[in-house]
């Protein structure tokens, strides 16, 4: 007989919180030098020589932050991983390691956790860090993932959110307001189901949209590659909550004002003809929409040229003095201050 291996369950019980731990943790190797002792000890230890440490630590919970009715837990544990990784690349630095923490119920079992544990390696071994420890307790109803990551980075390498000047570019790489769309999708594929559970979805038209809500990347590419071009941007964030939102994160920061060109907002395809099809402004959606984990940074007029020709950036607009506030120029040439929509928000 072949053995379907989504039908086999083995009760978390049949195991003990030991027994799970041994049994989630006994393939992480440690690949990196600055990890000196990873999983079994009381900590982890490592040595990072004269570098300097960044740490950053983000949760998601069932219900509020993932809903696993269309989100695969293989793919929830990379995407835990993911908006870690981002905000560690978002200081301009490299990730070394992460630690997970899990709270599961009994209504789980070890197979739907051994899939966020693939997840959890895939993107381990993907981007290139050590998985070092964690804390593995059981909850009453619901799934609770919390990753913290750590990277490095030289003291004259970091990026912080306050560094952006008056003139200086803003800059954005890959696309925006793709996941927001990809959400939208699988939420009205959700509601058609419940109504006819025969119906099987034809998702051809969403592909890249769904993928960008279920399998986001991280841009450790662009940290590499603005070490190349030796450009230091004078401030970064990534986006998580939608670019307006951010802008307005590095604006604060930096004590200056903006001027963001609606014309310029890189959009995919995909997510032009989506929004047509649900009745979104796409604009709306690139200010409000989140969780695109593309990086948003500044730099100096002077960097233009290194940065101008690579398709990864486009410049959407310059950073302003204070007094002129965080404004959009419309593709009708008005200008209308930016607002903080924070996907929340847009959803009510
Ligand atoms: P302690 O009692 O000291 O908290 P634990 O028994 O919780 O130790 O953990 C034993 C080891 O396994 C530690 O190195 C810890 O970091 C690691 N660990 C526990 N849970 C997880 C997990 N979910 N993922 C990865 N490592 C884990
Ligand atoms: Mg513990």
């Amino acid at each position: 007989m072949i053995e379907d291996k989504n039908q086999s369950k083995t009760p978390l019980s049949e195991l003990g919180e030991f027994g799970l731990i041994d049994h989630l943790t006994k393939d992480f190797s440690i690949k990196k030098k600055s990890t000196v002792k990873g999983i079994g000890d009381d900590a982890a230890v490592l040595d990072f020589k004269d570098e300097q440490i960044v740490v950053t630590t983000d949760m998601l919970v069932e219900g509020v932050h993932f809903d696993l009715s269309y989100m695969p837990l293989k793919h929830l544990g990379y995407k835990a991983m993911i908006v870690n990784l981002s905000d560690i690349y978002a200081m301009n630095a490299k990730a070394t390691q992460v630690t997970v923490s899990i709270a599961v119920s009994n209504r789980f079992p070890l197979e739907a956790i051994e899939a966020l544990y693939s997840g959890i390696k895939t993107a381990a071994s993907l981007y290139d860090v050590d998985v070092v420890g964690g804390d593995t307790t059981s909850s009453t109803t619901g799934l609770i993932i919390s990753i913290t990551a750590i990277g490095t980075t030289k003291s004259k390498d970091v990026v912080y959110r306050s560094g952006a000047k008056s003139n200086d570019l803003l800059v954005v790489t890959g696309d925006l307001g793709a996941a927001y769309l990809g959400l939208q999708v699988l939420e009205r594929e959700k509601e058609v189901f419940k109504v006819n559970p025969q119906n099987q979805p034809d998702l051809e038209n969403y592909t890249y949209i769904i993928e960008r809500q279920l399998k986001p990347e991280a841009r450790k590419d662009i940290v590499k590659l603005l070490n190349d071009l030796e450009v230091k941007p004078t401030s970064m964030i990534d986006i998580s909550d939608g670019l307006s939102s951010e802008i307005m994160h590095l604006c604060k920061e930096s004590q200056v004002g903006c001027e963001l060109y609606e014309d310029k907002i890189p959009l995919d395809p995909q997510v032009i003809s989506t929004c047509e099809e649900f009745n979104l402004d796409s604009t709306t959606v690139a200010l409000s929409g989140g969780e695109d984990y593309e990086l948003l940074f500044t730099v100096s007029q002077e960097d233009y040229t290194k940065i101008k020709a690579n398709p990864n950036f486009t410049v959407i607009g310059f950073m302003k003095d204070k007094s002129t506030g965080m404004n959009l120029i419309t593709r009708a040439e008005t200008s209308i201050p930016l607002k903080a929509q924070g996907w929340n928000s847009f959803n009510n």
